[in-house]
């Protein structure tokens, strides 16, 4: 079970209602506790999907696609169809035509591994689409039940209560009881003919930004609002400072344009290569932050991985954005250690 904090206690001396952290927010908010992949509870419950004759409804933060991996997840659903449904839709650039948008995330998911039936974009915290995902979810589930999996971080919790609300009218309405066998809670919400919907517990994805930054920092990261893209024109021997939590080096190639994709109110900071080094070492927690100046001494090294880019690709710094680097260039992206650096395709 999970714990109750001191302050539930003392409410919970005046009133008669004591609640366990977990139980508290699966009865308020409609959230359930997340666990690793590992947890020999949770590694019970795939196997139950993958027996069972259901719909996977895999759920991924559009702007992590690569932190919302589930690594071996074409294992754990076995022969049932996958319904890829990309959520935080609101944060990519309007201008960005929606089916190309699919495309992309159905690629991204062959390269992965995995053959989704179908593919949705939503926005679970602005209700777009949500519709449209139901409609779907009821082409193709045939009369089955409906799982809902994900990371942490996606926004299943927030999806799974959009779809409540949706399909009940009620607000705080919630069903839930457990997974049999193991000790993890679930929602269920019913379907029209017997049938239901199930979320699952969220698994932690070890190499989360989440797991870097302070929660009062990753909240100056993730991106709220419809990301403005900024373009810098470079020469060879540039760096940009991506806040304090990340840098890009232009190691070779022509004067170039690069396109970054961050949360509008992180601040780039454009330097030198030859300075750089010096310059995060003076300049860490005030020119370049977060993180802020009492958090510095706890933050990660920066860690420096090179690419060699021969298409227009993405420079992905998971969790935090990407730069859209031009053919015929070599760069260096560094992120803090534990936190992926990595290329992709161009999205845009
Ligand atoms: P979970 O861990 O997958 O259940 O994720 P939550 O539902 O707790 O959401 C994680 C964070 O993402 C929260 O800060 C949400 O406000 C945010 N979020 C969820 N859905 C959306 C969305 O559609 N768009 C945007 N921009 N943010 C979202």
């Amino acid at each position: 079970m999970g714990y109750t904090p001191a302050s539930a206690v003392k409410k919970g001396l005046d009133s008669d209602e004591l609640y366990c952290q977990r139980c508290f927010r699966l009865r308020h908010y409609n959230e359930i506790a997340p666990v690793s992949l590992t947890d020999d509870d949770f590694l019970r419950l795939l196997g139950q999907i993958r027996d069972a004759n259901a719909l996977i409804v895999y759920v991924i933060d559009i702007f992590d696609f690569n932190g919302s991996l589930i690594p071996g997840l074409h294992r754990f659903v076995g022969d049932n169809p996958v319904l890829l449904v990309g959520n935080k839709e609101d944060l990519l650039p309007r201008s960005l035509r929606r089916p190309k948008l699919r495309d992309w995330m159905r690629q991204q998911a062959n390269q992965a591994g995995l053959r989704p039936i179908d593919t949705v974009l939503v926005s679970a915290k602005k209700n777009h689409q949500i519709d449209n995902l139901l409609d779907t979810i009821e082409k193709y589930r045939h009369g089955q039940d409906v799982y809902v999996v994900g990371v942490t971080n996606v926004g299943k919790s927030t999806l799974i209560n959009q779809i409540i609300k949706q399909r009940t009218g009620v607000k705080d309405l919630i069903t839930t009881s457990r997974f049999p066998g193991t000790t993890l809670d679930e929602i269920e919400i019913p379907l029209d003919d017997g049938h239901r919907l199930v979320d699952t517990p969220g698994i932690i994805h070890p190499h989360q930004m989440a797991h870097v930054l302070p929660a009062k920092d990753l909240k100056i990261v993730a991106p709220q609002k419809e990301i403005k893209p900024r373009t810098y024109q470079l020469d060879a021997g540039q760096t940009v400072f991506i806040g304090g939590v990340a840098r890009f080096d232009y190691e070779k190639g022509p004067h170039a344009g690069f396109v970054t994709y961050f949360d509008n109110n992180l601040t780039l900071h454009r330097t030198k290569l030859t300075n750089a080094d010096a310059f995060y070492k003076k300049h860490l927690g005030d020119l370049l932050t977060p993180p802020t100046v009492d958090e510095k001494d706890q933050f990660p090294p920066l860690e420096r991985e090179e690419f060699r880019v021969n298409k227009k690709s993405d420079i992905v710094f998971e969790g935090l954005g990407w730069i859209t680097v031009p053919a015929g260039t070599t760069v260096a992206a560094w992120v803090p250690k534990g936190v992926a650096a990595l290329v992709r395709k161009a999205m845009i």
